[in-house]
């Protein structure tokens, strides 16, 4: 997973190192006698980023080298529970050589983000991390006069057809769900399965939910790690033991799991849960841990008014081998990020990762061309240079061309 996410990060760094094609301009020549008109994109000056636990170098590597090749200085406030790897971050640019001040961290949680979100010299706000937070931070922070992107959370559903290769969305299904614990806002959290796909689905996903290693993520052959506080899996064994209650069918119980030698480790089970309908907790809440719900529709058009009815929409998928139903939901769905037989569609670097309506609140997605755009604002020039003999003398219509 670390090697993953630094990998994924350093397509953003490549990108980067490109920039200039995406910063030069345009250039219109004699728009009137004499007139020439060009424009180009200047720095905002300077940026911070507040970033989540779940992928310490990866998010930050979202921000930071498109805010700096824009010309920026950056301020990384990474998150308070894995504030290492943002170190180790530092010490690379400064070897690198890059000049002193124009990438710093700055540690704590709510008060030090509070100072960035209304300081009268930061001019530009990247926020990733949960929903309520999100929100706050760009109320905040647009209410200072800042730009603000603030990416937040998700709960991203995978409808699958009848006509998919059951074999291969199990496959996918339980990798996107259970891969990092879950903990990934990508992550599918709901499989939709569609009319008769349901019991053979679930019977699939149910072997690989209970062939997965959880072990120690130091490992090589841990499949899932533990989740990342004691509150989180206490959130998590709330959420399932709700949806039990509510009469939805335990298909793979991890909340007992514990791993011998450690066992005061917080470790959480892959889980899957079949039978859940929209009012469960379940459904309704970002679990951000291992834990799959199947929800049982009739066609795809009942899936599609599912996902459009989920106040998140960051990431989703739809597995079949019909493209006519692929391309009813790609055009139909109201989701910023949309996978066809491929679980986490995280886009490359040379296109811009953001979700819709409570995943991300702002106008601009991060990194790629959007993120260009996000750190940079558009300067116009109208230029003439009349030579000394051609002077006209002062005229008071208003100008045309
Ligand atoms: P979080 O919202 O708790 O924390 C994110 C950042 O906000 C941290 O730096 C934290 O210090 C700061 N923060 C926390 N509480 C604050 C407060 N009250 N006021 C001001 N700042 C505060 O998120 P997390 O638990 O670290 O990360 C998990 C969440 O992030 C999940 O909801 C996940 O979906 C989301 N996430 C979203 C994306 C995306 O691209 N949309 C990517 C990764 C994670």
């Amino acid at each position: 997973d670390a090697k993953g996410e630094i990998g994924r990060g350093l397509e953003v760094i490549e990108f980067a190192c490109g920039i200039p094609q995406l910063l030069k301009g345009d250039y219109s020549d004699q728009v009137s006698t004499g007139i020439d008109v060009f424009s180009f994109r200047e720095p905002l000056g300077v940026v911070a980023g507040i970033t989540p636990f779940n992928f310490p170098v990866m998010v930050p590597l979202w921000m930071a080298p498109m805010a700096i090749a824009t010309g920026n200085a950056f301020i990384l406030k990474p998150s308070e529970r894995d504030p290492s790897a943002p170190m180790l971050l530092a010490q690379l640019w400064k070897r690198a050589g890059l000049p002193d001040g124009v990438f710093q961290v700055l540690h704590g949680g709510k008060e030090t983000v509070d100072g960035l979100l209304t300081h009268p010299d930061v001019d530009g706000i990247s926020f990733v991390g949960s929903t309520p937070i999100a929100q706050y931070v760009h109320e905040t922070a647009t209410k200072h006069g800042k730009r603000v992107q603030a990416l937040g959370g998700a709960k991203n559903h995978a409808i699958v057809m009848p006509d998919a290769d059951l074999d291969n969305a199990a496959d996918h299904l339980a990798a996107a769900a259970f891969g990092s614990a879950g903990e990934r806002c990508m992550a599918i959290s709901v499989a939709v399965a569609v009319g008769d796909a349901a019991d053979l689905l679930v019977k699939k996903v149910q072997e690989r939910a209970l062939a997965i290693k959880v072990a120690n993520g130091t490992e090589p052959d841990a499949d899932m790690g533990p989740v990342i506080t004691p509150a989180s899996k206490e959130r998590i064994l709330r959420i399932v033991t709700e949806a039990e209650t509510a009469g939805a069918a335990m298909v793979v119980d991890g909340r007992d799991l514990v791993v011998p030698g450690h066992e005061d480790g917080f470790w959480v089970g892959p889980t899957v849960i079949d039978h859940v309908t929209a009012e469960m907790t379940a459904y309704a809440e970002e679990i951000f841990g291992p834990v799959l719900v199947v929800v049982r529709v009739a066609d795809l058009e009942e899936g599609i008014a599912l996902i459009n009815s989920n106040p998140y929409g960051n990431g989703t998928a739809i597995f079949t081998s019909n493209g006519a139903a692929a391309r009813k939901f790609q055009r139909s769905v109201t989701v910023g990020m949309v996978g066809i037989n491929v679980p986490l569609p995280v886009p490359v670097a040379y296109h811009s990762f953001g979700g819709w309506k409570n995943s991300l609140f702002g106008d601009k997605h991060i990194y790629g061309p959007e993120g260009v755009s996000f750190y940079t604002r558009g300067k116009v020039i109208t230029s003439r240079w009349p030579e000394p003999t051609h002077a006209s003398g002062a005229s008071y219509n208003f100008p045309s061309n």
